[in-house]
């Protein structure tokens, strides 16, 4: 049985004060979300801090991004090993933004997804297809080719630990959501993808839906056989907002 896990992606939001406001809000309400992880990712510099105020309680934390190097002259990034140093465990890598503005190609997520595991992290592995691509029908070839160059780079095996968000671009910050139905598609495809390298470790996998889930629409995401839970963006910055789609992950079961 998959446990279903919500993860807040803060992306570049938030203040020290802001962020305990919204830590508090969090940790107050949390009581019945024992069948759900619950996961906050803030931006690099905030890690430590968040670290030490959801000490102690449930939530686990992750961080948006990490080099794919280990150390030395690469200015402004952030290993691996210094996030395991702050208390993180999970990373978000291969977000379409970071694809999109930042260059991240299949082959750097891939070599993220490699240092995250040698160091323990486990990586939240975004995929998903542009509008573009939906409307020319090639959604499935191109979450093909994101999770086969991850799983040709890492092996199979590097997939047990890790989560995947599947994460239509067009559906991200931009108020649409995918159909229950459209989502189940592609997740069912990503795991059918991943069980013909290792059958368990597809059954086992956690993936996760990310686009534009709210309050009001994640039950009907989450009642999806394949949909393991939620990668939440701009809804993860309010407290009961982000409350209420992690009761509705938590009651899927
Ligand atoms: C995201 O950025 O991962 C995301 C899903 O954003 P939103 O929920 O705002 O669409």
């Amino acid at each position: 049985m998959r446990k279903p896990l919500v993860a807040g992606n803060w992306k570049l939001n938030g203040t020290r004060e802001s962020n305990q406001q919204l830590l508090q809000g969090i940790l107050a309400n949390s009581a019945g979300l024992d069948h759900c992880d619950v996961m906050v990712c803030p931006p690099f510099v905030y890690l430590a801090d968040v670290a030490s105020h959801i000490a102690g309680s449930d939530v686990l934390l992750g961080a948006q991004d990490l080099s794919a190097e280990s150390s030395g002259a690469f200015t402004g990034d952030v290993s691996a090993a210094m996030l395991r140093d702050v208390g993180c465990s999970y990373a978000i890598i291969g977000h379409s933004e970071r694809r999109a503005l930042f260059g991240d190609s299949d082959a750097i997520v891939a070599k993220k997804f490699q240092a995250a595991h040698a160091h323990g992290i486990h990586p939240i592995v975004c995929v998903g297809e542009s509008l573009e691509q939906r409307e020319a029908g090639v959604t499935t070839d191109v979450v093909t080719r994101q999770i086969t160059a991850v799983m040709q780079a890492g092996g199979v095996e590097l997939f047990a630990g890790s989560i995947v968000a599947y994460e239509p671009v067009w559906a991200i910050g931009t108020g649409l959501t995918a159909t229950p139905q459209q989502a189940q598609e592609v997740h069912a495809h990503i795991r059918r993808v991943i069980a013909a390298a290792d059958a368990n470790i597809a059954a086992d996998l956690r993936i996760l839906y990310g686009g534009s889930v709210k309050g009001s629409n994640a039950s009907e995401l989450f009642a999806m056989d394949d949909i393991d839970g939620g990668l939440i963006g701009g809804a993860s910055l309010e407290a009961t907002e982000f409350v209420t789609i992690c009761k509705a992950a938590a009651g899927k079961n």
